[in-house]
């Protein structure tokens, strides 16, 4: 089978390394999702309560930014796309203006408004031939971050086409996560993990007094890490799913689709991305897809406090200039 020899990242939670009793769990599905929050504690009435409270903030957010709940801000801005401006609060207003910088600093590979794409490529499975180019060239039509007209005085949003939509899907899981993180500090939770389906961030140390690590596995098999990286108070993010890609002559497309062109992308299978912020990792990891190996690593080292590593689709890991990846395979 194919995928045996894929080495696929997966964040591996070192629950086990654990050594005091001190740290407490919780699982929930948010976000459309799966949310994995440990923090460390005294006593278990003290972890329930903080994980309780992280859990509460990342369903607000959710509320507020989701493309998926009529009632949103969001979709009350793709209504109204085309028709008028809408009055947001600014936290929402706020996260749409860091997504314009992303996009500015990834000179578009990052772009929320790629929600308005049309859906001419198909990963599961169900397409039997590749789209033309014409209407490749039509899906991206409403696409564009430049046009989305940020109003700071009156706080409202405006897509001045009809059909132009924004999403959060690439950069909202780490924000959430962003989020959560600095209300626990706030409440004095010395260490913990937010972990929403493998968008991490993790702060202070384990109850031992090790840094907190994540894995690079083979999710095939886990036993065989073949890199440890400590997560030293940044957040990891990984991008990337093996299954969904489609190949027509002997090109593998990635689910990811370059908002610029309306072309998948190609050559990388998965992106893992440190940085100071989920936020900022999160929107990087897909921003890394869509640039592909060379230009992401020319990209990413250039940030100070960013890393990446790069599983290509021959299986060859890259990792940028500030990490020191021994692999094992
Ligand atoms: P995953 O979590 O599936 O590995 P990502 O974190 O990269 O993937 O997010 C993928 C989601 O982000 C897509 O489902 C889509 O909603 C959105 N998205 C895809 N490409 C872009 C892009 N170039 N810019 C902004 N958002 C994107
Ligand atoms: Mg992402």
């Amino acid at each position: 089978m194919r995928f045996i020899s894929l080495i696929i990242p997966l964040i591996l939670l070192p629950f086990h390394l654990i050594a005091q009793s001190a740290s407490f769990h919780r699982t929930d599905k948010l976000m459309g999702c799966r949310f994995d929050l440990t923090v460390v504690a005294e006593g278990a009435d003290a972890g329930a309560g903080f994980l309780a409270e992280a859990v509460a903030e990342i369903t607000r957010i959710e509320r507020l930014i989701s493309s998926w709940n009529p009632n949103s801000q969001t979709s009350a801005i793709n209504r109204a796309a085309g028709v008028a401006p809408v009055v947001v609060d600014a936290e929402l207003f706020d996260l749409i203006e860091r997504s314009i910088s992303l996009s500015k600093l990834t000179d578009g590979a990052f772009d929320i408004s790629y929600a308005s794409l049309d859906r001419v490529w198909q990963f599961d499975g169900s397409m039997t031939a590749k789209p033309s180019p014409e209407s490749i060239a039509a899906s991206v039509a409403k696409v564009g971050w430049q046009k989305i007209v940020l109003d700071r005085e009156q706080s409202t949003v405006y897509l001045p086409e009809t059909g132009m939509k924004i999403g959060f899907g690439a950069i909202g899981k780490g924000y959430a996560a962003d989020r959560a993180r600095t209300l626990l500090e706030s409440r004095g939770v010395p260490a913990g993990i937010i972990n929403a389906s493998g968008d991490l961030t993790a702060w202070g140390k384990q109850p031992s007094g090790e840094d907190w690590r994540v894995a690079i596995t083979n999710p095939l098999n886990k036993e065989k890490a073949f890199a440890w990286l400590p997560v030293d108070g940044r957040a990891v993010v990984t991008s990337g799913n093996y299954e969904k890609f489609v190949r027509f002559d002997g090109v593998r497309y990635a689910h990811i689709i370059d908002p610029r062109t309306g072309y998948p992308s190609t050559g990388i299978v998965s992106a893992t991305v440190f940085a100071p912020r989920a936020e900022l990792a999160d929107a990087l990891a897909t921003s890394v897809f869509v640039m592909g190996t060379e230009t992401a690593l020319d990209f990413i080292n250039q940030l100070p406090g960013v890393d990446v590593v790069i599983v290509d689709e021959a299986n060859k890991v890259h990792s940028s200039a500030g990490l020191d990846v021994q692999t094992s395979n």
